[in-house]
């Protein structure tokens, strides 16, 4: 029943991140879409091997808020892992083709992400350590996933050298070199609600960014090109327009970010600097006016004390996501009005 590379046809191209690249493919043999991701993995075999072995407990791993898991192999200098095709793609890819989204949306996506975090930490022990906007995944279905936790040791040693730059979800002790508990999965979750309800990244340059406030950049701003006047890190939220979403221009964003780039370097560590010396954002916007158990909850995700921030069980007892009026089929019908979901 293992899904083997030479089952798949390619279709499209789904999105490409730091370390890999995800593909839309056909199944022959089942004759069902499924997405291949192929991570560059510079190691030798045995590491590779190391890796296949650890990414089984992915077979386990079954949740309606977790991604399903098809199979794995190597495929040249890559790691393969096939997955479940989620129709409406990663949430920021949705807020970058339909700006902000809809307040009790992200209310549903809050929940969803906290019964996958808990689901992988009760069942598996696992944390997932990179919760953001790019691994929460939606479907037509109305069914929001997240995806790429960190499962094996080994996979996250062996790209953990080769991308820094996008760890700008992460949590202020976590940057100060404390170690993963649930709670910094929680503080990503609180960061990542403040960018999906107002279509923007929260953090901004302390010194420049707040002056080009005044005008609230929710969706409208995001199809303009990034404030010049801005640090290169600092831009990133700014993405690229509606017809300029393949992989390259993708990555052309993320470039933003990368370091490597010598005078950019200064700047990301200026941001981390920035998550740990200065007050947490909240969920404010000039343009919008969200509720206030909504804001109640994202404060309880930003406590900068992981002792102090919420837990995900208090999260979910709260009023914002029990009081949710949102049902099924109103997630259904949100998730097929989305730009781009008939395409696949
Ligand atoms: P990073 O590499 O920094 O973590 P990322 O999460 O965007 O960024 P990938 O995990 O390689 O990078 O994913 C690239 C893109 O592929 C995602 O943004 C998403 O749009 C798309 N994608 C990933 N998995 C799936 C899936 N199972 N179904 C549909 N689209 C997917
Ligand atoms: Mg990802």
């Amino acid at each position: 029943d293992l899904v083997k590379d030479e089952d798949l046809e390619i279709l499209a191209d789904l999105g490409a991140g730091n370390g890999g690249s995800v593909t839309k493919v056909w199944n022959k043999k089942r004759g069902c879409i499924m997405a291949r991701k192929l991570i560059l993995v510079d190691a030798k075999p045995s590491v590779r091997k190391q890796i296949l072995r650890e990414l089984q407990i992915m077979n386990d791993c079954n949740s309606p808020y977790i991604v399903g898991y098809y199979g794995c192999f190597l495929v040249e200098v890559h790691v393969g892992v096939v997955m479940e095709a989620m129709d409406a793609g990663s949430l920021d890819d949705i807020c970058r083709k339909n700006g902000a989204i809809p307040i009790n949306v992200v209310g549903k996506v809050a929940e969803a992400v906290l019964r996958g975090l808990m689901y992988l930490y009760d069942v598996h022990r696992i944390i997932h350590r990179d919760i953001k906007p790019s691994n929460i995944l939606a479907n037509t279905k109305g069914e929001i996933k997240i995806c790429d936790f960190g499962v094996s040791g080994e996979l996250i040693n062996s790209i953990a050298n080769t991308f820094v730059g996008t760890s700008t979800y992460m949590s202020p002790e976590r940057i100060q070199g404390a170690p993963y508990t649930i709670k910094s999965d929680v503080w990503s979750l609180g960061i990542s609600l403040i960018e999906l309800a107002t279509g923007r990244f929260p953090f901004q340059d302390s010194n420049e960014a707040t002056d080009s406030e005044g005008e609230d950049s929710d969706e409208e701003e995001q199809t303009h090109d990034p404030d010049p006047t801005l640090p290169v890190s600092f831009r990133r939220p700014q993405l690229p327009e509606k017809s300029n979403t393949t992989p390259k221009a993708k990555k052309s964003k993320k470039a933003g970010v990368s370091l490597g780039g010598g005078g950019h370097t200064m700047s990301i560590l200026d941001l981390l600097q920035h998550i740990v010396n200065e007050p947490a954002p909240r969920l404010v916007s000039r343009k919008r006016k969200f509720p206030e158990e909504a804001q109640l909850f994202v404060e309880g995700c930003l406590d900068k004390d992981p002792a102090k921030r919420s837990s995900p069980q208090e999260l979910l007892a709260s009023e914002w996501i029990t009081g949710s009026t949102m049902t099924p089929a109103d997630l259904q019908e949100w998730a097929k009005s989305l730009a781009g979901s008939t395409e696949t």
